[in-house]
């Protein structure tokens, strides 16, 4: 394509979806040839409809009207993860993370189904659904999520979880913590446990620790939060310790792997955390278990021996079956985090590359993003940001490209960047749900 032909291209895109819908695209190569048929040529099928699918959704009926997408989730509406922690200092209610689907079905057509999906049944290429139909597809993508691995640590199972909440899924596990929290004495000790490394969003359970501490600050000033990790360091670590100093001296200790902080078992009878080297007995634990993908694909052989799923990390197909598309936390998208805005980056490069499949093109060299706010006091904010691409097959961060908050920087600086946080929760969930 020539240079004159790649401007005409991108006047007629923004004339189709306007500047908003350019700048939403940021790192799509806006190349692609927009399709004007209006005759449905394509059934695509998705499974889960949460940061991944439903932007996928969304982005696959903008760049091919003629693509009949059918989004199915378990449950009705969606409750975000993101920003799920800033319930716990009080900063938000479970109600401002809560998103309906009715945008995606009035304003993009895409048939929304209330439902679970079962099998997937990749020689007939369609997907059953818990009362037992089925529905065919050209194409599937599944973005899942996670699962947990109950029993990791031992004795955390389901039931556990009622005792020791994980709150790693938004919604009545948010409500749980946060219960606990509210109903325990002035100088309790809160644990928190982060398991082994993949995990859904990398740097959550050190924002929760400071959102914990927030609300412990004003209202349990002598209580203590103690972080029994099973990694050796963290996302954006000398940032976050450096906020903690700053807000909540004394308060928060971390204990890594190297120095016996990873927990091997837990009593909730006795409310203790067994590591390598101590007991913990402890007033309220959040106990994060080991994570895979999702049930869905672990069931239908979409992972490999390390529980997450192989792709292309060009089209995000699966590497072992045909016609299967994943994306977000469940698949191995190279070196990017398993977080939202992972999810929302790689479901618009995943529609792209279907449409172009669907119409027997070559999808093109993709190119991703990933920013990722943190909070660690209402007014205190840090960030990460990165650009990634495609390189020998695999996705990789593009040298030098994003980076961390500064660390010697004004209180005005930090309170910008909890603006920020709040200005990118809002646009992301527009860009998904909107
Ligand atoms: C406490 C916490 C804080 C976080 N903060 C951030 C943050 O600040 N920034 C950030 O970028 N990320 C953050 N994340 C990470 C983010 O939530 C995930 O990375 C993101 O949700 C991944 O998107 P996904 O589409 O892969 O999965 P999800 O968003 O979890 O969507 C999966 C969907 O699939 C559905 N589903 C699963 N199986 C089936 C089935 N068989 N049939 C039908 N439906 C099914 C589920 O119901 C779910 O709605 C945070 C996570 C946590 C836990």
């Amino acid at each position: 394509m020539t240079d004159k032909n790649i401007q005409k291209t991108r006047r007629k895109f923004i004339k189709k979806f306007g500047a908003a819908g350019v700048l939403s695209l940021i790192g799509l190569p806006i190349v692609y040839k927009m399709s004007k048929r209006n005759n449905i040529h394509s059934h695509v099928v998705i499974i889960g409809a949460g940061f991944g699918g439903a932007t996928c959704a969304k982005y696959l009926r903008k760049l091919d009207q003629g693509i009949k997408v059918t989004l199915i989730d378990t449950n009705p509406i969606y409750l975000s993860c993101p920003f799920s922690n800033t319930v716990l200092a009080g900063i938000h209610e479970l109600n401002d993370l809560t998103f309906s689907y009715d945008a995606l079905q009035d304003k993009y057509d895409i048939n929304f189904i209330h439902d679970t999906i079962t099998t997937i049944d990749h020689d007939k290429n369609n997907v059953r659904l818990s009362d037992g139909t089925t529905l065919n597809y050209d194409r599937l993508v599944v973005s899942p999520g996670v699962a947990f691995t109950w029993n990791s640590p031992e004795g955390y199972d389901e039931v556990a979880s009622q005792i020791m909440p994980h709150a790693w899924k938004a919604g009545a596990q948010t409500r749980l913590l946060k219960d606990q929290l509210n109903a325990m004495e002035d100088g309790g000790v809160v644990a928190i446990a982060p398991p082994p490394k993949p995990f859904r969003c990398p740097p959550g359970p050190y924002e929760r620790a400071g959102m914990i501490a927030s609300y412990l600050k004003t209202h349990k000033p002598k209580s203590k939060i103690l972080i029994l990790d099973s990694n050796e360091k963290f996302s954006k670590q000398a940032l976050f310790m450096q906020g903690w100093e700053a807000r909540y001296p004394g308060m928060i200790e971390w204990i890594p792997v190297t120095e016996g902080g990873s927990v091997q078992r837990v009593d909730t009878k006795n409310m203790t955390l067994f590591t390598d080297l101590d007991e913990h007995k402890v007033d309220v634990a959040n106990v994060i278990p080991a994570q895979t993908a999702g049930k869905i694909v672990l069931e239908n052989d979409l992972t490999n021996a390390s529980g997450w799923c192989p792709i292309n990390q060009k089209t995000f197909e699966s590497s072992l079956i045909r016609n299967v598309h994943i994306l977000g936390d469940a698949a191995l998208a190279g070196s990017m985090p398993k977080s939202a805005s992972a999810a929302n980056s790689q479901a618009k490069i995943c529609a792209l590359a279907i449409t172009a499949l669907l119409q027997g093109d070559e999808a093109t060299n993709p190119s991703f993003h990933n920013t990722c706010y943190s909070l660690v006091d209402a007014d205190y904010g840090i960030s990460v940001s990165a650009i990634y691409e495609l390189k020998e097959k695999k996705i990789q961060k593009v040298k030098g490209s994003g980076g961390v908050s500064p660390l010697e920087v004004s209180d005005n600086f930090r309170a910008d960047e909890a603006k920020y946080a709040q200005g990118w929760f809002d646009s992301i969930t527009m860009d998904t749900f909107g």
